[in-house]
C-alpha cells in the first residue's frame, strides 16, 4: 500500500512554509502544479512549477472563483489507479494523476473575525479548495491530502522513511484531518450567516469554533479537552483578559462562566458577589461595598467557598482583593481591577485574575447545546425574567417590600442553581443553597442543614435561615418541602406554582403563616 509521489498540486492561501516544501518536493523529483499566487511564489524562488491553467487549458477566471474546478484536476485527484476503466479514462483524456494535494483555504474565519462586510466575507468562501480537498481525501487509497502547514514536516518524514512513497495509514490519517477541516470550514460559514442574519430560532446549526486553548486535561485527568471560541465579543470567560496565574483548566472555565453569568444578573445594581463551586453558587450577596458583598457571600458557606471562583459585578478594589486573598481561591473575574487590587494579587501567584469589558447582558438571547448519544439538543438560553407586577400572591399573608426584594434575589440565584434548586436568602445574601438533588425536599433540608452548620461555625445563636425567604426553581409537588423550609425559619416563599396539588401547598403555607408568591415561570437547570 505504498504509493510513489510523482506529481503534486499546491494551492495555498497561507504561504507559510511553502518555499521549503516546494524545494523539498522538487529535490525529490516531484512535478509541481500550482495556482496563481502559489505558483508565482514558487517560481520567484526558482522552483520549477507548472500552472494549473496550462493543465486545464482555461485561465483562472471570475476573480479566482474558478481556478481548479476542471476534470483535468479532479480526474487526476479522483481516478482509481487500479481500476482499468479509470485508467482508460485518464489515457483517453490525457489526464495525469495527482498523488499529493497541498491546499489551505481562503481565510474565511479570519476574514469574518476582523469584521469584514457581507460581500467580502462571501468572496472569502473558498470553493475550489474544499472541492479538491474532498476529492483527494476520498481517494486516499492513492492520494495524500495536506490541509495544514503543520503537516508539511510529517509529509517529508513519511517520504524519507519510505523512499519517496507514502503509506496507507499516513494517507488515511491525513484524509480524516482533511474532512475535519472542510466540515469546520462550512460550519464557520453557516454560523457566520446565522449570526449575521440574526435568525434566533433554534435550528439545525453546525458547531463551529476557533481553537483557543488545548488543556492538559478535561473534567478529569484521563479526558483530553480543548476550548473553542465562537467569535462573539460579548464580555465573558472566552473574551476576558487574564492578568496572572496558571492557564485556566476545563473546570475553571466552566465554573467561571457560571459565576460570571450569575453576577451579570446584577448589572447596574448594588455591589454584588458570587462564589461558585462545581458550577453551583455557594454564596451570593449584595453589599454596601464590594468587600461587604464578598464577606456576606463567603459567610453563606465558608467550607465550600474554599477553592472557589469569585465573580464581581464591578471592578475589583484593594479591600475586596485583600479579603479574597485570605483563602485559597482559583479564579476571580470582574469588569476591571484597580492598581491596589492588582498589587494585592501580585503576591498570590496561583490566583488567576480575569477582567472583562463590562458585564454580560443577562437578557441577551442565545442558544445552548447539549450532547446526547446520537445527537445533540439545542434550546434557547434561559433568559426568562420576572417583573414584580407578574408575581401573584397566593397566601393570606402578603409579603413585605423587604421580603419581595429578597424573594426576587433568591429567584434570580435559583435560576443559576442546578435543579432541584432551593435558595434561602436574608437581607440580600444567600444563607443556604440546596442544589442538584433528585428530590426537592432533600434540597430544602440540605440547604437548611448547611445554614445550621454555618451558624455553629460563626458562633450564632440561630441559623441565618431564621426569618429568611426561600426560592424553589420549580413547584413544590407536595407540602413537605414547603413545610421543611418553614421549619428552617423561612417566612416567605417564591415558586412557579402550577402543581396539581397547589391548593394543598397553599393551604399548608397559610396554616404556618407563610407569605407565598407564584411566578408562573420555571427555571430548571440541569
Ligand atoms: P493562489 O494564492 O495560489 O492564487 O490561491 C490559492 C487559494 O485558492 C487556495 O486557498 C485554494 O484553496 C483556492 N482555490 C483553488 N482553486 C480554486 C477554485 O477553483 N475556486 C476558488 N474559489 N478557490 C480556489
Amino acid at each position: 500500500d505504498l504509493v510513489p509521489l510523482k506529481r503534486a498540486l499546491i494551492s495555498v492561501s497561507d504561504k507559510t512554509g511553502l518555499l521549503d516544501l516546494g524545494r523539498a518536493l522538487a529535490d525529490r523529483g516531484v512535478e509541481i502544479l500550482s495556482t496563481g499566487g502559489s505558483a508565482k511564489a514558487l517560481r520567484d524562488a526558482g522552483i520549477a512549477v507548472r500552472d494549473v491553467a496550462e493543465v486545464t487549458g482555461f485561465p483562472e477566471m471570475m476573480d479566482g472563483r474558478v481556478k481548479t474546478l476542471h476534470p483535468m484536476v479532479h480526474g487526476g485527484l479522483l481516478a482509481l489507479r487500479d481500476n482499468p476503466d479509470h485508467v482508460k479514462a485518464m489515457e483517453d483524456h490525457g489526464i495525469g494523476g495527482i498523488d499529493l494535494l497541498v491546499v489551505n483555504l481562503y481565510p474565511f474565519e479570519a476574514t469574518v473575525a476582523r469584521g469584514a462586510d457581507w460581500d467580502e466575507a462571501i468572496e472569502n468562501i473558498d470553493i475550489g479548495g474544499p472541492a479538491m480537498i474532498r476529492a483527494a481525501a476520498k481517494n486516499h487509497g492513492f492520494v495524500t491530502t495536506v490541509v495544514d502547514v503543520e503537516d508539511y514536516a510529517a509529509l517529508l518524514v513519511e517520504l524519507d522513511e519510505n523512499g519517496g512513497q507514502t503509506g496507507a495509514a499516513f494517507r488515511r490519517t491525513l484524509s480524516q484531518r482533511a474532512y475535519a477541516r472542510t466540515a469546520a470550514y462550512d460550519a464557520a460559514v453557516s454560523t457566520w450567516m446565522a449570526d449575521t442574519t440574526g435568525d434566533a430560532a433554534p435550528r439545525r446549526r453546525a458547531v463551529a469554533g476557533t481553537l483557543k486553548q488545548t488543556m492538559r486535561y478535561g473534567e478529569n485527568p484521563h479526558q483530553a479537552a480543548a476550548f473553542y471560541t465562537d467569535g462573539t465579543d460579548a464580555p465573558g470567560v472566552a473574551t476576558a483578559t487574564q492578568h496572572q496565574g496558571k492557564e485556566l483548566s476545563y473546570n475553571n472555565i466552566n465554573d467561571t462562566d457560571a459565576a460570571f453569568e450569575l453576577v451579570s444578573e446584577f448589572a447596574g445594581e448594588d455591589p454584588a458577589c458570587v462564589i461558585v463551586k462545581h458550577a453551583n453558587p455557594c454564596g451570593v450577596a449584595r453589599g454596601g461595598t464590594l468587600a461587604e458583598a464578598y464577606a456576606r457571600a463567603y459567610d453563606c458557606d465558608r467550607v465550600s467557598a474554599f477553592g472557589g471562583i469569585v465573580a464581581l459585578n464591578r471592578p475589583l478594589d484593594g479591600a475586596t482583593a485583600e479579603a479574597i486573598a485570605q483563602i485559597f481561591t482559583e479564579v476571580v473575574i470582574a469588569p476591571g481591577a484597580d492598581d491596589d487590587a492588582r498589587a494585592v494579587f501580585a503576591a498570590k501567584k496561583n490566583l488567576r485574575l480575569l477582567t472583562t469589558d463590562g458585564l454580560a447582558d443577562a437578557r441577551a438571547g442565545g442558544r445552548v447545546w447539549r450532547q446526547v448519544s446520537g445527537g445533540y439538543l439545542v434550546q434557547d438560553k434561559d433568559v426568562g425574567q420576572i417583573a414584580l407586577d407578574q408575581l401573584r400572591v397566593v397566601t393570606k399573608v402578603q409579603p413585605t417590600e423587604a421580603q419581595l426584594n429578597d424573594l426576587r434575589f433568591a429567584w434570580t440565584v435559583a435560576k443559576h442553581v442546578k435543579s432541584n434548586a432551593i435558595v434561602y436568602v436574608k437581607d440580600g445574601a444567600t444563607v443556604g443553597v440546596g442544589a442538584g438533588q433528585m428530590s426537592r425536599v432533600d434540597s430544602t433540608r440540605i440547604a437548611a442543614r448547611k445554614a445550621q452548620d454555618m451558624a455553629e461555625a460563626l458562633g450564632l445563636s440561630a441559623p441565618l435561615t431564621q426569618g429568611s425567604v426561600v426560592a424553589s426553581d420549580a413547584f413544590f409537588p407536595f407540602p413537605d418541602g414547603l413545610l421543611a423550609a418553614a421549619e428552617a425559619g423561612a417566612t416567605a416563599v417564591i415558586q412557579p406554582g402550577g402543581s396539581m396539588r397547589d391548593d394543598a401547598v397553599i393551604a399548608a403555607a397559610d396554616e404556618v403563616g407563610l407569605a407565598m408568591v407564584f411566578t408562573g415561570m420555571r427555571h430548571f437547570r440541569h
